[in-house]
């Protein structure tokens, strides 16, 4: 189905550099638009840049801006984080409930500066085809608050500069959770973004209770909106999981439009999509990615979300449990 975003401007077109190197594949056709459930494929943040189909624009990306120095040091400070090094398992494993890890890691992961924490049993489907399914039984799924400040000059390199540095943070404290683990002699690995490798952390996330999947693509946080990052740690550590928590963000994104409308190049579907046998909210690859390559980053769409506003989300959860409560009953 074509997008039917209701915008009167013309949509942004990508620029011819970017188009000369766009594979022939669709990236839609990668992430399984249209298509029955099959594994996921990865199709653009890999850190070996080459076991995708988008090799070139993802290497155009990363050169294109080396000699921009705000956007240079972000990507140092990411690397930096990414370079902290991992525990040996002790030989001595610390007992406990599954109650007890989980408040403990719960505990642990807000010293490590997460401003979220949920977790969720790990689901093999949830790795990428190309690799194998990674140990741990649980998933810890860790959320990090952008500067809202900061997200709101999207596209400008500030945005670029936040997110990074959110990255970095999310990096950081997945490592060192995963470390703290270790130590108490169970395994751990952390999985970190933007290349997470062999994972999707974003259908872990919801299923951990941080949030539900909005238009944008993205997840709505009921404290943070939008506007934050994710990283996660997968552990044999025996642990409690948490519900998913409906909150009315995806009931909200039925009648809203503010995202699709602000899309330079109208890659926000106004409904939801058949996705690897799925109905879900999905924004369009091949019009979103030669549009992010071209400015450098986005994300105007998670700035621009009503629920990323600073005291608006209260506001909005209540509307929505108003919305519910009136309902009239099916027969
Ligand atoms: S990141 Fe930018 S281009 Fe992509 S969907 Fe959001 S607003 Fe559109
Ligand atoms: S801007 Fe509106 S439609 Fe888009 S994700 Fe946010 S709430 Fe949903």
């Amino acid at each position: 189905m074509a997008n039917s975003n209701t915008s009167a401007d013309k949509p942004t077109q990508p620029s011819p550099e970017v188009m000369a190197l766009w594979p022939k594949k669709s990236g839609n056709a990668i992430n399984g638009f249209g298509e029955d459930w099959h594994k996921p494929r990865p199709v653009f943040w890999r850190s070996d840049g080459k076991s995708i189909s988008h090799t070139d624009v993802l290497f155009y990306f990363y050169a294109k801006d080396r000699d921009n120095e705000a956007i240079s040091a972000s990507r140092r400070y990411r690397e930096e984080t990414k370079a902290i090094v991992t525990s040996d398992i002790a030989a001595s494993k610390a007992e406990g409930t599954p109650m007890k890890w989980s408040r403990a890691i719960k505990k642990a992961a807000v010293e490590f500066h997460a401003d979220e924490v949920g977790v969720c049993a790990y689901k093999p489907e949830w790795t990428y085809d190309d690799r194998p399914v990674p140990r741990g039984k649980w998933a810890i799924v860790l959320g990090f608050a952008h500067d809202y400040e900061n997200m709101k000059t999207a596209p400008h390199e500030k945005a670029y500069v936040e997110v990074m540095a959110q990255y970095a943070r999310a990096g950081a404290a997945a490592k060192h959770l995963a470390n703290w683990i270790r130590e108490q002699g169970h395994f751990a690995e952390a999985k970190t973004g933007p290349s997470t490798e062999d994972v999707l952390m974003i259908p872990a996330a919801i299923e951990a209770g941080l949030g539900e999947l909005g238009k944008h693509g993205s997840m709505i946080n009921k404290n943070h909106g939008s506007s934050f990052r994710l990283s996660m740690v997968l552990t044999d550590l025996p642990l409690q999981p948490d519900a998913p928590e409906i909150f009315g963000g995806d009931e909200f994104c039925l009648n809203c439009q503010v995202c699709a409308k602000a899309c330079p190049p109208d890659a926000i579907h106004a409904e939801k999509q058949k996705v690897r046998g799925e109905t879900k909210w999905y924004v369009d690859f091949d019009k979103c990615l030669p549009y992010f390559v071209d400015n450098k980053t986005c994300g105007i769409c998670l700035a621009v979300c009503p629920w990323s506003r600073a005291g608006i989300a209260e506001n909005l959860i209540q509307k929505m449990a108003r919305r519910r409560a009136i309902e009239v009953p099916k027969p």
